[in-house]
């Protein structure tokens, strides 16, 4: 039994805050964007966070995302929907590494989590805050994994799903969705246009949009990997994070996560420096830090094997590129063959199947090790949001018939 979802536990939530303006929103009522149509994000007592836990507590309850519950919205275990939201591994490469002489890499391998993506972190948090409210049918616009994870979980809390997909979305992501029980549609458009109609069918439908930071939870869940990297790191963050950056709600979660976790003095002010790693043929975020921009505009014409990066256009821009900028950080953009090239060598040298968008990561940590960006000795960490299984792969045409004499000595050792 998993104490983490039997335990009622003291929360801490005091109130959202309107992510532009600084304007109060009551905490425990559904919420989307803020008057001035943007994120909200939700805030904490810290101190009294500060006072009920330890580092020590922490680590003796079960590992996984619910051991963070203080820092977590959902106030009632009843309304807690888990499908084991494990604590994913930081995997070290090293063989894939060998040539290019770079420092520590490690690999957060997020695609061990349920539906197979991080996605999982972020929709677990929703549809637990959504059974809270008493919400009965939720939408969103999705690449495809952010859908898969939506639909797991509100099936699992009777909940009805819809999800718009753009109409090239991997077909193992339509497939999973409609599965576990979401109405899934291809769209002729971009994630952007997909959310477009979320928006627009909301009042005849009911339906409640859980789009990225349109709705605030999803990145209180996203924000649960910045602090079990704080904890598998020992409370010393890294030098740097490569995060394949979409809507982004990763990488601003884990900037959120670092300052709570100084705020209640589990870690100093040290901070890894935040890369926004994006696909050449859709790099909104790296255009716009480029440029000097406060905000980012969109993206024409976006293409890239890594759907789930492909994001023409998103709401939590300026706080992406906040993040980025306060940290010292960069954006960078790595062209598809980069990507494949990427996936590849880690697969073949260190036996790790990433996506696409994992590979990003690591094309952007060679390019950025090459110009310098990042020094050997520094230890980086690249996230590998999803599974590579959820992918396509290369075909094999390799085969033995035998019904006839095999020449064995001639069988190479890999194509
Ligand atoms: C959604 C997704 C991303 C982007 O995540 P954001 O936090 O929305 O920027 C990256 N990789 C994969 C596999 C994804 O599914």
């Amino acid at each position: 039994m998993n104490t983490n979802l039997t335990t009622e536990r003291p929360t801490f939530v005091t109130h959202l805050e309107c992510s532009w303006t600084g304007e109060i929103y009551e905490a425990d009522q559904p919420h989307n964007l803020s008057r001035a149509g943007k994120p909200l994000l939700v805030r904490y007592d810290l101190d009294g966070v500060r006072a009920a836990l330890s580092k020590e507590t922490v680590a003796a309850r079960p590992n996984d995302l619910w051991r963070w519950r203080e820092l977590l919205p959902v106030r009632r275990v009843a309304d807690i929907i888990s499908l084991g939201e494990v604590a994913t591994p930081l995997i070290p490469l090293t063989r894939s590494l060998q040539d290019l002489g770079g420092g520590e890499v490690l690999v957060k391998d997020e695609g061990r989590l349920p539906t197979g993506s991080f996605k999982a972190r972020g929709l677990v948090m929703a549809v637990s805050m959504a059974k809270a409210f008493g919400l009965k049918h939720l939408a969103m616009p999705s690449n495809g994994n952010a859908g898969a994870a939506l639909a797991a979980y509100a099936s699992r809390a009777g909940i009805r799903a819809t999800v718009c997909c753009p109409e090239d979305t991997p077909e193992i992501n339509l497939s999973e969705i409609a599965l576990q029980g979401g109405a899934v549609y291809r769209v002729n458009g971009l994630i952007d246009d997909c959310g477009k109609l979320v928006g627009q069918g909301r009042e005849v439908t009911g339906w409640f949009d859980v789009s990225t930071l349109k709705e605030p939870y999803r990145i209180e869940g996203k924000k649960t990997m910045g602090l079990e990297l704080a904890e598998q790191l020992g409370w010393e963050l890294p030098d740097v994070i490569f995060y394949p950056t979409g809507g982004g709600t990763g990488l601003i979660g884990m900037w959120k996560a670092f300052a709570e976790l100084e705020a209640i003095g589990f870690i100093g002010s040290k901070r890894p420096r935040m890369v926004a790693v994006q696909a050449a043929g859709c790099a909104p975020m790296v255009r716009a830090f480029e440029a000097g921009d406060e905000a980012a505009i969109r993206w024409e014409g976006a293409h890239t094997i890594a759907s789930g990066i492909r994001v023409p256009q998103a709401v939590g821009d300026f706080l992406i590129l906040r993040a980025v900028r306060d940290s010292g950080g960069f954006a960078i953009a790595v062209s598809d063959e980069a990507i494949m090239a990427a996936v590849e060598s880690v697969a073949r040298a260190d036996g790790l199947l990433l996506c696409p968008e994992g590979g990003a990561t690591m094309a952007a940590y060679k390019q950025a090790l090459a110009d310098g960006r990042v020094r050997k000795d520094e230890r980086a960490v690249l996230f590998n949001c999803a599974t590579g299984l959820k992918y396509p792969m290369p075909p094999v045409h390799a085969s033995l018939d035998r019904t006839k004499p095999i020449n064995f000595a001639g069988l190479s050792e890999a194509d």
